[in-house]
């Protein structure tokens, strides 16, 4: 009975998802830098939901509220942008979601963390206490602080030696700092199971020190329920005339803070009144700089586009850059080994070379500080079929998602180890 409430009340069996009816999803082609600035600009203005920025050759997406559509299109019309209307009305996707996941759910008839279903962030919290409960030589818990609405944000601390042997190097990874990005959720607890409950390659244990934060933003997370294409954490403080809370984790980071991110509230990339201005990027701060000396590999997993992104966002590359791109190729082509066919193959690249300027974000700073290898993994969230898009999360693809990734953060760990260990990691 328990188990049934909690189901219900994750997929929500009440109306659902009336704030997006109406809302469709472009796809924006752009033809040169000109127009790619112009769209770019006049999407900001409107306040719009940018999913993927419009560059030449990679069109982008954007989802666009009923209201907006007339003028969004007339403008687009008017600068001669080619798009498409990807989706009429995004909420159909969303009930369709939550009519698989729930049906997914019912199937999995298991309150135990597995793959055939999403997991709640209590779920995934008492998770972790039953695994530090379960191998206590090996499996601890930390409280890193909490979030603004007070929600405890733990991480996992896996060692053989218990973090004493400090020629060991570190690993850490953690999801959902972008709350809405679900799919990130199962990369880590996968990452879990295969470190410490099914241990199949006993080097990645013996060899490394883990660090997993599975729920970066938990009061996100959880508000996602409700608004599921919500992005940020819940800061209220920021907000004008009590409209547009939050502030974008991934532009409150210490490392080129506030030169390529939002000033204003009411966007989505709003990065907040100053560096590490909110609890949850002062949790990972913290972690970062108590192990700054060993931590060998930062991944900060996001969703979605099939891509592997290192520093730094104003498109400056560290002296290592080589090094960087080489693991962040090795490791694209060890997912793309066992990837859906339907999905596109992983793009590795500079931040801002592949995608747009970006400041404040976490992997930046983790690699300014500490870690020489750091980098932003976008997982593919879709299957690139006609009805499902985005960040919504296919039943089917939950394990996939884990699974793949998972070899791409081998290859990485293993390759970041290794340059530790001949102490010429940057
Ligand atoms: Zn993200």
């Amino acid at each position: 009975m328990k188990y049934l409430l909690l189901v219900c009340l994750f997929y929500g069996v009440l109306a659902k998802h009336e704030l997006y009816d109406g809302h469709a999803v472009y796809e924006i082609d752009v033809h040169s830098v000109e127009q790619t600035k112009l769209v770019h600009d006049f999407e900001n203005d409107l306040l719009l939901d940018i999913w993927s920025h419009a560059v030449p050759g990679h069109p982008g997406k954007v989802l666009v509220p009923k209201v907006k559509r007339d003028i969004f299109e007339n403008f687009l019309v008017q600068n001669g942008v080619q798009y498409k209307v990807e989706t009429e009305n995004i909420k159909e996707q969303l009930d369709k979601e939550d009519e698989l996941l729930a049906s997914a759910a019912e199937r999995s008839n298991s309150s135990r963390i597995g793959f055939e279903r999403m997991h709640t962030y209590e779920e995934v919290d008492a998770y972790l206490d039953e695994l530090a409960r379960d191998y206590p030589n090996f499996v601890s818990v930390v409280l890193g602080g909490r979030s603004v609405e007070g929600r405890p944000i733990r991480y996992l601390k896996i060692s053989t030696t218990n973090f004493q042997d400090t020629s060991k190097p570190i690993v850490m990874m953690q999801s959902l700092l972008h709350c809405r990005e679900w799919v990130t959720l199962p990369a880590t607890l996968y990452a879990i199971r295969k470190l410490v409950v099914d241990v199949s390659e006993s080097d990645l244990v013996q060899n490394i020190d883990w660090i997993i934060l599975p729920v970066a933003n938990p009061d996100g997370y959880v508000f996602t329920q409700t608004d599921r294409y919500w992005r940020k954490n819940r800061a209220t403080r920021y907000m004008i005339a009590n409209r547009c809370p939050g502030v974008d984790l991934n532009r409150n980071f210490g490392h080129g803070w506030g030169t390529a991110s939002s000033s204003n509230p009411c966007q989505d990339t709003f990065h907040g009144a100053g560096a590490f201005s909110e609890p949850e990027t002062e949790v990972i701060r913290d972690i970062i700089l108590e192990h700054s000396s060993r931590m060998a590999l930062y991944l900060d997993i996001h969703s979605f586009g099939s891509m592997i992104l290192y520093g730094y966002g104003d498109g400056v590359l560290p002296p290592h850059a080589l090094q960087l791109n080489l693991v962040g190729v090795q490791m694209a082509q060890a997912i793309d080994r066992v990837k859906w066919p339907s999905n596109r193959n992983y793009i590795v690249g500079n931040i801002f070379h592949v995608l747009y300027a970006a400041s404040g974000g976490a992997s930046d700073y983790a690699m300014s500080v500490a870690a020489p290898y750091s980098y932003t993994y976008e997982l593919p969230a879709y299957r690139n079929s006609a009805w499902f898009d985005g960040f919504l999360v296919e039943p089917a693809f939950i394990e996939q998602a884990g699974y793949e990734t998972w070899e791409g953060i081998k290859v990485g760990a293993r390759a970041a180890a290794a340059a530790f260990r001949n102490g010429k990691a940057v």
